[in-house]
């Protein structure tokens, strides 16, 4: 059984994630913004190796603050994307949370990117750990 699985919104792009989440974050970055047209994005970090697509997909590659390509996979026909992939964190992948079949377990840890936070999120609840720009496990 994968830890984890989901999918675009039209159903035909699916993931399952055999591990548990590295991390899962509110990424506050312009990128997130304007992908999703709202405010921010959850995302969990999972080990790239433990990801499996299912299902056609579209690679919209963008440039990353590191200067490195960040490849996000979604689907071709609904747009959704369901798998991003910074080329600069080789061993990570990030999953956009809201695809996920079940949310409920989720909780995001941190915040990351809360220089381009809009200025009038302010999110209740737990206390998370916020970083300027992004985390970076290495320290
Ligand atoms: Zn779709
Ligand atoms: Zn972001």
């Amino acid at each position: 059984m994968p830890h984890m699985t989901g999918g675009c919104h039209c159903g035909k792009l699916r993931y399952a994630v055999n591990a548990d989440p590295i991390f899962s974050a509110v990424c506050h970055c312009k990128s997130c913004q304007k992908q999703t047209g709202t405010a921010f994005r959850v995302v969990a970090a999972v080990p790239r190796p433990a990801v499996s697509v299912e299902g056609l997909s579209k690679t919209y590659t963008r440039t990353g603050d590191s200067g490195e390509p960040v490849l996000n996979r979604f689907c071709p026909d609904c747009g959704s994307t369901v798998v991003i992939e910074p080329t600069a964190l080789p061993t990570l992948t990030i999953v956009p949370a809201g695809t996920l079949d079940d949310t409920s377990w989720l909780k995001p840890s941190m915040e990351i990117y809360c220089d381009d936070a809009q200025s009038w999120v302010w999110l209740g609840g737990d206390e998370r750990r916020r970083f300027a720009k992004m985390h970076d496990e290495r320290g």
